[in-house]
C-alpha cells in the first residue's frame, strides 16, 4: 500500500536543510542572480551536508537515505533559488543515478563513489545545437580506438558542465541504428585530453546564478571502461537518468510555489489598501488559494513518485507526470507572487520576478511542457506503458542505513 507519510528523520533532514540553505545560500543569490556569476563554493557547500550522495548506499559512498530525502533536498533548495536546486539534481539525479542504475559493480565503486561521495560533481550531456527534444537525433559520435573511445560533437545548455569533473555524456557508436546505436559514456575532465573545452553561455533569461555550458568534444578521450551500460543502450540509460532527474525537478518546483506562497502571505497580511490588510480582499485571496492549492497537489505528486522509486518500480509516467504538472505549478505560483505585490513585485527588491524567471526554465529543460502533454496523452490513450527495464532501481532500503537521516545532515554540518 503506497505510504507518503514522512518519518521523523526525514522531518528533521528537511528542517536542517532549510536551515542550512537560508543561512549559507540565501544570502549570495540575489547577487549571483543580478551579476550572472555562479557560487564556486556552491557543490562544496552541499557536500559538507552529505548531499550529493544522499540517496545512494553506504556501500557505494552515499548517506543510504533514500528518493524521499533527495526530493526533500531539491524542495527545500529550489525554496532559496532553483539554481541551487539544479546543481543537485544535475549531479543526483542524472548522472550519478546513471552510474547507480547501469553501471558495472566495477564502476560503481570507481564513479559513483567519488560522486556520492562529493569528491567530484557530475552533469549530464544530452542536448546538441540540433538535437533538444528529438533526442534521437544527435549528431556527437564516439569511435572506438583500441581501449579508448573518441568523442566529436559539441554539447549545448548543459547545467554546471563548466564545474563538472564528471560529464555523463551521449553520443553515437552506430549512426545507421540512430536511437538504437546510442550509448552512455562518462568522460573524466582529468583523462580526457585538449579535446574537451567548456565554456559557460551568457544572457540567460532566467537561472544566472546556476552554471550553463557549451562543451566542446573535439577527439575528447575516455576510457572504454567508462561507457556506461552497453552500446547502442545509451538511449535507455538517458530516459531512465530523465526518469530520477525530472523527480527532482517536480520536487524542487514544489519549493518554488511553497516559497512564493509564503512570500505573499507575508505580504497581503502587511499591505494595507483602503484600510485593510489586501489579505482580506477576495481576488488577492483567490491567488494565495491558488498557491495553497498547488503546493498540496505538487507536494503528493513527488511524494508519490519518489514512494514508487523508493520501492524499486519505474516511476516514468508518475515523475513525468509530476514535473509538468509542478513546474506549471511553480510558473503561476511565481506570476501570481509578482502580481500580489503589485509594483514592489516588479522591482528587484522582490525575488517573486527571480523566481517567475527561473521557473521559465523548468518548463524547458528534461522535457518541455509539450512533450510533457504528449506523454501523459500517450499513457491515457494507451499508445505508451511502462515496460520493465533491463536495470531496474534496486528498491530502498538497498542496505541497512548505519545513521539516521538527521544524523547525516547535523554531523556533516557541524
Ligand atoms: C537553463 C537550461 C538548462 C539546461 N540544462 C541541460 C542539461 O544539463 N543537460 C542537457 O542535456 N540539456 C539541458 N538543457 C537543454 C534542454 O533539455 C532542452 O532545451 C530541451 O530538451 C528542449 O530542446 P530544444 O531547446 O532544442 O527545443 P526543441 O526541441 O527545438 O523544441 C522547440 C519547441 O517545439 C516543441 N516540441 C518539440 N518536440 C515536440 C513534440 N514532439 N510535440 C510537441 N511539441 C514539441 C517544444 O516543446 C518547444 O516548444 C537545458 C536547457 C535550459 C534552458
Amino acid at each position: 500500500m503506497i505510504d507518503l507519510a514522512l518519518s521523523d528523520e526525514h522531518r528533521q533532514l528537511a528542517a536542517t536543510i532549510r536551515d542550512f540553505a537560508a543561512r549559507e545560500l540565501a544570502p549570495g543569490v540575489p547577487e549571483a542572480d543580478r551579476s550572472a556569476t555562479p557560487d564556486p563554493e556552491l557543490f562544496a557547500k552541499l557536500a559538507s551536508l552529505g548531499l550529493p550522495g544522499i540517496c545512494y548506499p553506504q556501500r557505494y559512498g552515499g548517506a543510504g537515505l533514500d528518493w524521499i530525502a533527495l526530493g526533500l533536498a531539491c524542495e527545500e533548495l529550489e525554496y532559496v533559488d532553483a539554481s541551487c536546486r539544479t546543481a543537485l539534481s544535475v549531479h543526483a539525479g542524472l548522472c550519478a543515478t546513471g552510474i547507480y542504475q547501469w553501471g558495472t559493480e566495477e564502476q560503481r565503486q570507481r564513479l559513483l563513489r567519488p560522486l556520492a561521495e562529493g569528491r567530484r560533481q557530475g552533469c549530464f550531456g544530452l542536448t546538441e545545437p540540433d538535437a533538444g527534444s528529438d533526442v534521437q537525433a544527435l549528431r556527437t559520435q564516439a569511435v572506438r580506438e583500441g581501449d579508448a573511445y573518441r568523442l566529436r560533437g559539441q554539447k549545448v545548455w548543459i547545467s554546471m558542465g563548466d564545474f563538472a569533473d564528471y560529464l555523463l555524456v551521449f553520443a553515437t557508436t552506430d549512426p545507421a541504428r540512430g536511437g538504437h546505436g546510442m550509448s552512455a559514456f562518462l568522460v573524466e575532465r582529468a583523462l580526457a585530453g585538449p579535446g574537451l573545452r567548456t565554456e559557460p553561455m551568457k544572457g540567460k533569461y532566467g537561472l544566472r546564478a546556476s552554471d550553463t555550458a557549451v562543451v566542446y568534444l573535439d577527439d575528447a578521450l575516455v576510457p572504454a571502461a567508462n561507457r556506461i551500460g552497453e552500446e547502442g543502450e545509451g538511449f535507455k540509460v538517458a530516459m531512465s537518468c530523465l526518469d530520477s532527474g525530472r523527480f527532482c525537478v517536480a520536487s524542487g518546483a514544489a519549493g518554488t510555489v511553497r516559497a512564493c506562497l509564503d512570500m505573499s502571505v507575508a505580504y497581503a497580511r502587511q499591505r494595507h489598501v483602503q484600510g485593510q490588510e489586501i489579505g482580506r480582499l477576495q481576488l488577492v485571496q483567490q491567488m494565495i488559494a491558488g498557491m495553497s492549492r498547488d503546493y498540496d497537489i505538487a507536494r503528493l505528486l513527488w511524494l508519490r513518485a519518489g514512494w514508487l522509486k523508493n520501492s524499486g518500480q519505474r516511476s516514468s509516467r508518475e515523475s513525468a507526470l509530476a514535473k509538468w504538472v509542478n513546474t506549471e505549478a511553480a510558473r503561476r505560483a511565481a506570476d501570481d507572487a509578482l502580481q500580489v505585490h503589485g509594483a514592489t513585485g516588479f522591482s528587484e527588491e522582490c525575488p517573486a520576478a527571480r523566481y517567475l524567471r527561473n521557473s521559465r526554465a523548468t518548463l524547458i529543460y528534461e522535457g518541455t511542457r509539450e512533450l510533457q502533454t504528449v506523454l501523459a496523452a500517450e499513457y491515457a490513450l494507451g499508445y505508451r506503458s511502462d515496460r520493465p527495464v533491463r536495470r531496474a532501481l534496486p528498491p530502498w532500503p538497498d542496505e541497512e542505513p548505519a545513521v539516521a537521516a538527521g544524523d547525516v545532515a547535523v554531523a556533516a554540518s557541524g
